[in-house]
C-alpha cells in the first residue's frame, strides 16, 4: 500500500487562533487524519525537533505554517520545514503578511524591550535586567532565541507555495484548500487560496450604497448607529472592504463591525492601505484643502488602522531580512 501523504502543522509567532481554525474542521478533521500521516502538530501531540531533522529533505508532502517570524527560533523552524517539505502553505494573516504582531514594526527592538521590561507602569525590575540571548550561570550557559528588530511574514524568509489569509482563515476555505492540495488539484505556485474579488463585491451591504457616495466626515463605530443592511463607508465609518480580498465569510460585518483588512490586498494590489486611501479620497465631499486636512486629522492612528495586518508587506514595510546584528546587551 502506498504511503500516506505526510502532513506537518505548526506555529511560529502566533496566538493559536490558526490552530483553532484547523480544529474547527470538526468531523472533517477526522477524515483528514485518516488520509494523511501527521508528522508534526504540537497542538495535538508531542513531537521532537530531532525527529523532524532526521527526515529526508522533501519527505513532508504539505507543511501548514502559521504565525510570523519574530525571532531566530521561528526563522530556524521555517527554514527547516521548507527543507523538509514539498509544499509550504502560509496559513493565516500573520504568516501571509505579518499580521497584528507586525504592528510592532512601527517601533524597534530596543523600544519594545525597554517598554516591556523597564518602562511600562506595571513593571518592577529592580535589577534592570533585560532578556539576553546567552547568559552565563554557575552551571554553564542559558540561551534564548534572538529577538529580531522587526516581524517578517513567511515569504520574506522562505519560499512559499500557497497562501491562505484570514485571522484566522475561515473553516470552509481551510477544508477546501486542504482537500485540493491533498488531491493534487494544485493551482499555480504562489496562488492565494481565496476569492480574487474585493470584499465589497460580495458584501450584501453594497446594495445600500447611494449612486453617488460622498463622505463629509469620518466617524467612529460607536458614534452612530448603523443597521445590518447599511454600508459602513456610506455612513463615513472606515470599512476596508474596497481594498481587501474577499473570502473571510464576513464574520465581522455580520456582527456589525466594519472590515479591518485581515484578508490582505485584493489580487494584483500590493499595498491595501494606499489603495483604500485613494478610494477614500474619491469619496470626500469636498475639494477644499482645509476641509480635506480636517478629515485627515480626524483619522485616529491611520497607519495602525490601514496596515493592521499587512505592515511588513506594505510601502511602510521595513528592511528585508538580515541576520540579526548581535546587540552587546544581549550577550555576556
Ligand atoms: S492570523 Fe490571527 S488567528 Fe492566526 S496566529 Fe495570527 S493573530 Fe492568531
Ligand atoms: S465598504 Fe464595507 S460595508 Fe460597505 S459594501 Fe464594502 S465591505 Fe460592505
Amino acid at each position: 500500500m502506498a504511503d500516506k501523504p505526510k502532513l506537518a502543522i505548526t506555529w511560529l509567532g502566533a496566538c493559536g487562533g490558526c490552530d483553532q481554525a484547523i480544529v474547527d474542521l470538526n468531523e472533517a478533521l477526522l477524515r483528514l487524519a485518516g488520509q494523511v500521516d501527521i508528522v508534526l502538530w504540537p497542538l495535538a501531540m508531542d513531537f521532537k525537533i530531532d525527529s523532524l531533522r532526521a527526515l529526508p529533505d522533501q519527505a513532508i508532502t504539505l507543511c501548514i505554517l502559521h504565525g510570523c517570524v519574530r525571532n531566530s527560533e521561528h526563522l530556524e523552524m521555517a527554514r527547516l520545514l521548507r527543507e523538509k517539505s514539498q509544499l509550504v502553505l502560509a496559513f493565516g494573516s500573520c504568516a501571509c503578511f505579518g499580521g497584528t504582531p507586525a504592528l510592532a514594526n512601527f517601533r524597534g527592538r530596543r523600544d519594545i524591550l525597554d517598554w516591556v521590561y523597564r518602562d511600562a507602569p506595571t513593571v518592577v525590575n529592580l535589577s534592570d535586567t533585560l532578556p539576553r540571548a546567552r547568559v552565563k550561570v554557575n552551571e554553564g550557559h542559558l540561551s534564548l532565541p534572538e529577538f529580531f528588530d522587526q516581524v517578517y511574514p513567511l515569504n520574506q524568509v522562505i519560499e512559499i507555495d500557497y497562501s491562505l489569509p484570514g485571522c484566522p482563515p475561515p473553516v470552509d476555505l481551510v477544508g477546501s484548500a486542504l482537500q485540493s492540495i491533498l488531491a493534487g488539484k494544485l493551482p499555480p505556485k504562489g496562488y492565494t487560496l481565496a476569492p480574487q474579488k474585493a470584499l465589497c463585491d460580495l458584501c450584501s451591504r453594497n446594495r445600500s450604497k447611494p449612486y453617488r457616495m460622498e463622505i463629509a466626515e469620518i466617524r467612529r463605530i460607536h458614534e452612530i448607529e448603523v443597521d445590518a443592511d447599511t454600508c459602513f463607508l456610506a455612513k463615513g465609518i472606515l470599512c476596508l472592504g474596497p481594498a481587501t480580498r474577499a473570502g473571510c465569510g464576513q464574520s465581522c460585518l455580520q456582527t456589525n463591525t466594519p472590515c479591518r483588512g485581515c484578508f490582505g490586498p485584493v489580487a494584483g494590489v500590493e499595498d491595501s492601505g494606499s489603495r483604500f486611501l485613494s478610494a477614500l479620497a474619491t469619496l470626500l465631499q469636498t475639494e477644499n484643502f482645509d476641509d480635506i486636512q480636517r478629515v485627515i486629522d480626524s483619522l485616529d492612528d491611520p497607519a495602525g488602522y490601514l496596515y493592521r495586518f499587512t505592515q511588513p508587506c506594505s510601502i511602510l514595510g521595513r528592511q528585508p531580512l538580515q541576520e540579526p546584528a548581535h546587540d552587546p546587551e544581549d550577550h555576556d
